[in-house]
């Protein structure tokens, strides 16, 4: 087999288009490939699809494909051009590239899976490519999931803060429970953060709204009070928002009673921030010795602990009624404790009690949150530029949208 014959198989290229040369250039491990189509051929014009005579071609153009043999592999071709009467003079599509794109469309897709498993560096890295290229496809792909997206409705809303750099900087996330996505980011976590999202979505898409998990954060209460329909019996203050504050009161505790010890040269506290927060069955096997230790001593944090954890257990009746029982024991015992922290936090969950029980209407699982934050929490390592918040917003969208990222393949076989 001749080495355009060879190509034009490994191009996918089929009528009229065809391999004119090839080019290999050991030395610096490339190799790049002409094609040409053969004399006489209508296109159809890219917008009507009348099809038309060669008006004449656009300058050369050339498209980085996949690789052959770990050679560099580049697809060369003048694009054809047509005169439509409607649309004047257009470039016919191409079989194996997106318009404008640099890359053919079988490497698009191969670098978009690349991407979902490194990240701009590695993939990089692994596709040669440089950290410009490489996010560029990622943008594209973004942007063509985004085009491609149908409306429809998102029945179970969560709605998130993330704090991004230091400071009190925040994005505000709309995410899908039901399908696991993130829907919709915008800046700050103000009133007017999340409108954005009511705003854009149809009275259809509202109606359907039937639960709205998310953290007792009155500009957020308010937004949806004034878009959602029936929104008092709809919002519920989830488990994942409130066991945060409890935990942050936790740490709070953990906090001034590790300096008042340290004060007397006692570092029973050192080093064990983390083993608080847990949730008792998810701390790791092997620091579980070191918290029973603790919990043997008579430390507010450990009583403090006691507390965020025998809360926990709101959640697990389903029933109201016992969980209401459940929850007035637990006050009682939260704001007799003599720990400000816990005193304060507790409070504050009576003062949004009936949305907090909404929950035994609507039963969130806070799986999907936390799922979708830890993933967040690996894009913000992944270096994308971090400083950039757009670009974090966009690899968010690529990595958890749930969008349809890759582009057509037109009828090339992959
Ligand atoms: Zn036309």
């Amino acid at each position: 087999m001749r080495d355009v014959e060879l190509y034009r198989h490994l191009l996918g290229l089929e009528s009229p288009w065809t391999v004119r040369s090839v080019e290999l250039n050991l030395k610096e491990q490339r190799v790049d490939v002409w094609a040409g189509h053969a004399e006489g051929v209508r296109w159809p014009c890219p917008e009507c699809g009348t099809e038309l005579g060669l008006y004449d071609h656009a300058d050369e153009r050339v498209w980085r494909h996949l690789d052959s043999c770990q050679f560099l592999t580049y697809l060369h071709a003048q694009p054809p051009r047509v005169q439509c009467p409607r649309h004047g003079v257009r470039q016919a599509r191409l079989p194996w590239a997106e318009a404008r794109a640099r890359f053919t469309t079988l490497f698009e897709r191969l670098a978009i899976d690349v991407l979902k498993e490194t990240g701009i560096r590695g993939a990089g890295h692994i596709l040669r490519l440089s950290w410009d290229e490489a996010w560029h496809i990622l943008e594209r792909a973004v942007a063509r999931g985004q085009r491609a997206k149908q409306p429809r409705v998102v029945a179970q809303v969560g709605i998130d803060e993330k704090a991004i750099a230091k400071g009190h900087q925040y994005l505000t996330l709309v995410c899908d429970l039901d399908h696991a996505t993130v829907e919709y980011i915008a800046e700050d976590r103000k009133q007017a953060s999340l409108d954005g999202y009511f705003v854009g979505l149809s009275e259809s898409q509202l109606a359907g709204i039937e639960a709205v998990a998310l953290d007792m954060w009155e500009p957020y209460v308010q937004s949806v009070r004034a878009h959602v329909p029936e929104a008092g019996r709809k919002i519920v203050f989830d488990r994942y928002h409130i066991m945060t504050h409890m935990g942050k009161a936790v740490d709070d505790v953990r906090k001034r009673e590790h300096r008042a010890l340290g004060a007397a040269g006692d570092e029973t506290l050192t080093g064990s921030k983390y083993l608080w927060l847990y949730a008792e069955e998810n701390l790791p096997a092997k620091h579980r010795p070191v918290l029973e230790g603790l919990l043997a001593r008579p430390l507010k944090t450990a009583r403090a602990w006691g507390i965020k954890e025998s809360l926990r257990d709101l959640w697990s009746y389903t029933h109201r009624g016992w969980a209401l029982r459940h929850w007035t024991r637990w006050y009682f015992w939260a704001t007799h404790s003599r720990l400000t922290p816990v005193i304060e936090t507790a409070r504050m969950i009576q003062r949004h009690l009936p949305n907090v029980l909404t929950y035994f209407a609507h039963p969130i699982t806070n799986a999907v949150s936390e799922g979708l934050n830890s993933k967040i929490q690996t894009i913000k390592k992944m270096a994308y530029g971090f400083r950039n918040r757009e670009h974090f917003k966009t690899a968010i969208y690529f990595h958890c949208g749930g969008l349809d990222l890759y582009p057509g393949t037109h009828g090339i076989p992959g």
